[in-house]
């Protein structure tokens, strides 16, 4: 019998309006195959396409998670629920989401909600579990909409994922994990606040101290300053090895036990 791992597919890097538009990065969201179990976070535009090109199934989805209703999460997710369903032909999976995306203005249809096992709703402090994993929402964070974050638990790892959110105060404290994935969208701090910049993210990888920092989710000024050359810079100023993502990326987390 093969080991189980827990590997996380990025089918996108691009995070905001006119990176996503423009498709300078792809969009899709991250797959995690996380041992038997396989989860879709946040399928943004062309996740259904991104998926398919890389031979991820979608009828094997256990559960699509969507962080919040912004469309650059959200664009794909009526589609990969028809996908996950086999067209409504096979009721399976849950759905997690935030209340403001399943009630006002919703953007998973309503047709489609009968196709699946079960709706979950995402809410501050909430736990959750899909077979042998289980993730918990610490707090709301600050955007424009509903948005969460996510600690995930396997039978082999803890990593959190810091999704959409203008900087708060003790918002690290809240993410503690091996592995550290945080949206990145912009280079400098300032308007638009509703988002993370790059000292931001520094600071939180600082007092976080995970074993690895992943940067994603990039906006125009940070796509511009390439991403990878600033993950060196922070690798170099933190002593905390931080990787930027790329579209397509596979990252196996028993990397970090080397
Ligand atoms: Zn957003």
């Amino acid at each position: 019998m093969a080991e189980l791992s827990d590997v996380i597919t990025f089918l996108g890097t691009a995070g905001a309006r006119f990176v996503v538009t423009r498709q300078f990065l792809a969009s899709g969201g991250a797959w995690l195959n996380l041992g038997d179990t396989q989860i879709l976070l946040d399928p943004g535009p062309g996740s259904l396409v991104q998926a398919t090109k890389r031979k991820l199934d979608p009828t094997k989805l256990a559960a699509i998670i969507l962080s919040h209703k912004h469309l650059d999460h959200s664009g794909d997710i009526n589609i990969m629920i028809e996908a996950l369903t086999d067209g409504g032909t096979k009721k399976r999976g849950t759905v997690f989401a935030p209340s403001d995306a399943l009630n006002q203005d919703p953007v998973i249809f309503s047709y489609l909600r009968s196709y699946l096992q079960s709706i979950q709703v995402l809410t501050e402090s909430g736990s959750y579990a899909i077979n042998d994993v289980s993730f918990r929402t610490p707090i709301r964070h600050i955007h424009p909409v509903e948005t969460y974050g996510f600690i995930f638990q396997t039978p082999r790892h803890t990593f959190s994922w810091i999704t959409d959110t203008r900087y708060f105060e003790d918002l690290a404290s809240h993410y503690e994990g091996d592995l550290l994935v945080i949206n990145v969208v912009r280079l400098k701090p300032g308007a638009p606040l509703d988002h993370l910049s790059l000292p931001e993210a520094r600071s939180i990888i600082e007092e976080l101290k995970p074993r690895i920092a992943i940067l994603t989710h990039f906006g125009m000024t940070m796509w511009r300053a390439r991403p990878w050359e600033l993950a060196g810079k922070l690798t170099e100023e933190t002593g905390i090895p931080v990787i930027a993502a790329r579209d397509g990326m596979r990252f196996d987390l028993a990397r970090l036990e080397r």
